[in-house]
């Protein structure tokens, strides 16, 4: 597990391992790959279902590589990043296209 960090603008902490910016105006939640790759995703707040109280989404996230295949998934609860080790058994739900926010 790790902790998740609560930043103000995802793309001057792309780097820092499962940040996550919340968007109020967008309802968006943006939040950084968990491995460290840089990649970040973006959630609809009220679609995939999220708790900023408790930092808690409530399904399993993922990001995909570019042939479709698992490059994360898991999930965040109470503000722990907690990988699916599950991931090969079960297509991750709710899961997110990661974006290139690179300026
Ligand atoms: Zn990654």
């Amino acid at each position: 597990m790790m902790r998740a960090i609560l930043v103000e603008d995802i793309r001057r902490a792309q780097f820092v391992p499962g940040a996550v910016e919340f968007d109020t105006t967008r309802r968006s939640m943006f939040w950084t790959c968990p491995c460290g790759c840089g990649t970040i995703g973006e959630l609809d707040i009220l679609k995939v279902g999220v708790d900023r109280d408790t930092l808690t989404v409530k399904t399993t996230i993922g990001i995909l590589n570019d042939d479709g295949s698992t490059h994360w998934a898991g999930t965040l609860k109470k503000g722990e990043w907690i990988d699916d080790q599950d991931r090969d058994m079960a297509e991750p739900r709710g899961r997110v296209q990661a974006e290139d926010r690179a300026p």
